[in-house]
């Protein structure tokens, strides 16, 4: 009876799912005016140098505190927006601020790389080239310390013209998540990136094989540097520094936090 009602699971009323849609459909309509309200905004997160502990960067991580509300999973918001196509105008914005946050941390005297997620979706804007020229001319990035990171959900091969001129502006693009999902080394090397991102779980999952050595090795075989995702104690650093893994991000690094008055600024002009 079970297994029967498992087959016909999405046919049959499941309020859960019910209750799933409509809170879907509330986030939906209640997105494009908190977006012209400027409620989006975005936490920034080390990107470390594992050989000496620099920071040499910073992954911009999209949030929408909700005046009076609980935050929201970006991962839940940014599908939704996915979704309704909202996410083209939420991902312009957010570069942008990620690109004026990058300009004034230079201005400061901190030269960061500043890495960004775009939504495969938002490679099928024919626009996104020059709307992102548009964005490091108007912040003064230079293009070179823009990194665009872009999680493969087999979307991507077919836009690899998009990542190309991506790549022809100069900026930097990553594999997000590699080692889940979609990704795979015919990714890695069909398309123009310049750095893979282990996922967390690839960490776990391979932490005493060797077999991750393989993965930063090939990686570097192939021109790419290579930063670990989800590094949360001193062991995983270690391992990782000793198998050549160029950058590391991770709680036991620094976690995601407003970019603030004077974070990244130690020498104290804040
Ligand atoms: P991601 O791009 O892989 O980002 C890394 C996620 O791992 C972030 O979650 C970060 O807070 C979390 N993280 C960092 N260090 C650790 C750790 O040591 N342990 C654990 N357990 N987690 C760690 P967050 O901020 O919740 O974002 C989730 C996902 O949402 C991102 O995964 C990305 O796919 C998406 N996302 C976030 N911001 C944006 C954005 O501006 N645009 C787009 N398109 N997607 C975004
Ligand atoms: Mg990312
Ligand atoms: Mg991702
Ligand atoms: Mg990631």
């Amino acid at each position: 009876r079970w297994a029967r009602q498992d087959r016909l699971g999405p046919e049959l009323f499941d309020p859960a799912r019910a209750a799933e849609e409509r809170r879907r459909h509330r986030l939906a309509a209640a997105m494009p005016a908190a977006l012209d309200r400027g409620e989006f905004t975005l936490h920034y997160q080390p990107l470390v140098r594992l050989a000496d502990g620099a920071t040499i960067g910073v992954e911009a991580l999209a949030r929408w505190p909700r005046p009076g509300g609980r935050p929201l999973d970006p991962q839940q918001f940014i599908q939704v927006a996915e979704r309704t196509g909202l996410i083209h105008r939420l991902g312009r914005t957010l570069l942008e601020q990620a690109c004026r946050q990058g300009a004034e941390w230079r201005r400061a005297g901190h030269d960061l790389l500043v890495s960004v997620n775009l939504s495969p979706v938002q490679l099928s804007d024919p626009g996104l080239v020059a709307a992102v020229a548009d964005i490091l001319h108007r912040s003064g990035l230079p293009a070179d310390r823009l990194q665009l990171e872009i999680t493969e959900t087999g979307e991507a091969l077919p836009y690899r013209s998009v990542l190309a001129g991506l790549g022809g502006l100069g900026v930097r693009l990553a594999l997000d998540d590699f080692g889940t999902g979609y990704s795979s080394l015919a990714v890695l090397t069909a398309l123009p990136f310049t750095e893979a991102k282990l996922a967390a779980e690839l960490l776990l999952g391979f932490h005493e094989s060797g077999v991750l050595g393989l993965i930063i090795a090939a990686c570097h075989e192939m021109g790419m540097t290579v930063t670990a995702e989800g590094i949360e104690t001193a062991e995983q650093e270690q391992t990782l520094r000793a198998l050549g893994c160029d950058h590391g991000q991770g709680y036991h690094l620094g976690r995601p936090a407003p970019a603030g008055k004077g974070r990244f600024c130690s020498g104290g002009d804040g």
